[in-house]
């Protein structure tokens, strides 16, 4: 079999099979390499995301948001769920179902776009060739016209905390725990601390979340974070802000923790820990020596805006470059990159990639916070409104969020759309969609939206940018 290729992908996860899908579409002779292995130990593709992230993490959000529903709220519409009980074993099984569904999917994807995958770890070498270990020991080297880099990214390990994959774990740990834990500490109030946090509290573990920053959710705005911690510290969750972890010992099968509070040494006790204190980009034993390939001080494979490496016909897309680590962000470049390689006009719009943090309340933004626009000097106006006014969530029981549009003070276009409450993931995108189009709070107004629905929070918003919104005293 031929090992020429025009293009060869290194890594399956988003950004790898949306570039090798994309290129294969457009005509390209394609071949896209992953390491990676399932539960069940057979090459799994579709990286980070189908196999230990966005996936399996919704799945697991899912299932026991059913069964926190069940005992928080089916008493207020009359139901009683009584004796309600979980095992843990059948959700931790339908959230494997639904991954090995997806990782499938893109096998065959690969297989009707002719893709030919390559199950091994693979390195690029000086002259776009790639050398790839394959699981079975054997080599092979493949050579491309042009390389996507789409390696990914790894768990941060803090120097203390080791993953042991039983006490102290990751996310990868924290999506396969066989019962739930009785006491769940975890180190970081990301977005994966939130998350599978949240999953594991509904469950019924004490869960408490040590956060270094003095701050909520620094990269959200600041009046979503306030309302949201809320939310969360209402549910039980226990977030402790400014608190400096220095220890982690496996004592007794059990975790002892020390950090600072600002004011003295304070000790916790866990029966789990989850790290989650970030990412780091997958570039180790990726580049042999002499590529020409460029790693930033983060460990990133160096890129432009067009994701461009420097070095002719290497491109370097997703979690392994700059900018957010979320899947979306990976599929638009490796889409773009592999029409950039067509010859056609590939792009990103940065500006306009959503958040989304599937908390509950769920969390979600596009565009600038006001603090970024302060710090930037730029003159806005704002419209809030309350999902405690919007008839379908008050009909849903969940009155708890708002939505917020920003606009420019003078042109009214929109800046940025914060949003907390139910069923934000998907809202958000009116505002995605509008910034795109240089829409402005007056044409979000003037949009006819569905009564009842919760995507009526946005028409009041933008209505409030003007202070004409209808439902409330402007
Ligand atoms: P990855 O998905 O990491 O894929 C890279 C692939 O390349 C892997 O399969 C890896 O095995 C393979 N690989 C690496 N190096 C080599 C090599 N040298 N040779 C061969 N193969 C190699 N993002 C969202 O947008 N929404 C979410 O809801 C969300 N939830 C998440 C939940 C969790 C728990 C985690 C951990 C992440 C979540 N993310 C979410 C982030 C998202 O998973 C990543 O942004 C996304 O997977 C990045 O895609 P990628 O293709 O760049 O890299
Ligand atoms: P994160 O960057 O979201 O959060 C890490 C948190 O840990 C930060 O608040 C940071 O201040 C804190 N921290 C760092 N070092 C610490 C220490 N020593 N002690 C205490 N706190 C510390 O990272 P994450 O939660 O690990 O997630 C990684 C990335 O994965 C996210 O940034 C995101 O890009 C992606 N992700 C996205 C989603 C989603 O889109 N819904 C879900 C999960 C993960």
């Amino acid at each position: 079999m031929s090992t020429e290729f025009d293009v060869v992908v290194i890594g399956a996860g988003p950004a790898g099979y949306h570039a090798a899908i994309r290129a294969a579409q457009l005509g390209l002779k394609t071949a896209c390499i992953d390491a990676a292995l399932g539960k069940d130990g057979q090459p799994a593709l579709g990286g980070t995301c189908l196999r230990v992230g966005c996936i399996p993490s919704k799945a697991l959000l899912d299932s026991s948001r059913q069964f926190w529903n069940m005992q928080h709220l089916f008493g207020e519409h009359g139901i009683s769920a009584d004796n309600a009980k979980i095992d843990v074993g059948t959700m931790v099984g339908r959230k494997d179902k639904i991954v090995k569904q997806f990782t499938g999917g893109i096998a065959a994807l690969f297989k009707a776009n002719k893709i030919t995958p390559y199950y091994g770890f693979g390195q690029l070498q000086p002259g776009k060739r790639v050398s790839v270990k394959q699981h079975d020991g054997s080599m092979v080297e493949l050579t491309g016209k042009h390389i996507v880099i789409a390696a990914g990214s790894d768990s941060i390990e803090l120097p203390f905390a080791k993953f042991d994959g039983k006490h102290i774990v990751d996310n990868v740990g924290a999506l396969d725990f066989t019962a739930v834990p009785k006491r769940l500490g975890v180190i970081g109030a990301g977005v994966i601390g939130l998350e599978l946090g949240s999953v594991w509290k509904r469950l019924g573990a004490e869960v408490t979340i040590l956060e270094a920053l003095p701050d909520f959710l620094g990269a959200a705005d600041a009046e979503v974070a306030r309302a949201a911690l809320k939310e969360f510290k209402k549910q039980g969750l226990d977030i402790k802000l400014g608190a400096k972890v220095s220890k982690a010992e496996i004592k007794n099968g059990e975790v002892h923790l020390t950090y600072n509070d600002g004011k003295a040494d304070q000790n916790l006790i866990v029966d789990k820990l989850l790290v989650a204190v970030g990412r780091k980009a997958a570039s180790k034993g990726l580049l042999a020596e002499g590529t020409g390939v460029k790693l930033n001080e983060r460990g990133q494979i160096e890129v432009d805006e067009h994701c461009r490496t420097g070095v002719d016909g290497i491109w370097a897309v997703g979690d392994c470059v700059r900018g957010p680590m979320l899947a979306h962000k990976g599929f638009e470049e490796g889409i773009a990159v592999a029409e950039l390689i067509a010859g056609l006009p590939g792009h990103v719009n940065f500006d306009t990639i959503p958040w989304v943090i599937y908390t509950e309340p769920e969390i979600a933004w596009v565009g600038k916070t006001e603090q970024q626009l302060k710090a930037e000097g730029i003159e806005y106006k704002t419209g809030s409104f309350p999902f405690a006014a919007v008839g379908r969530a008050v009909a849903m029981g969940e009155p708890a969020g708002f939505v917020k549009v920003i606009a420019h003070a003078e042109t009214d276009r929109v800046l940025g759309m914060h949003l907390v409450g139910v069923g934000v993931s998907e809202l958000v995108h009116e505002g995605v969609l509008t910034m795109e189009f240089h829409g402005s709070a007056e044409d979000l107004a003037r949009i006819c939206h569905a009564h009842p629905t919760l995507s009526e929070a946005i028409h009041d918003a933008a209505m409030a940018v003007d202070k004409r919104a209808i439902h409330k005293v402007n």
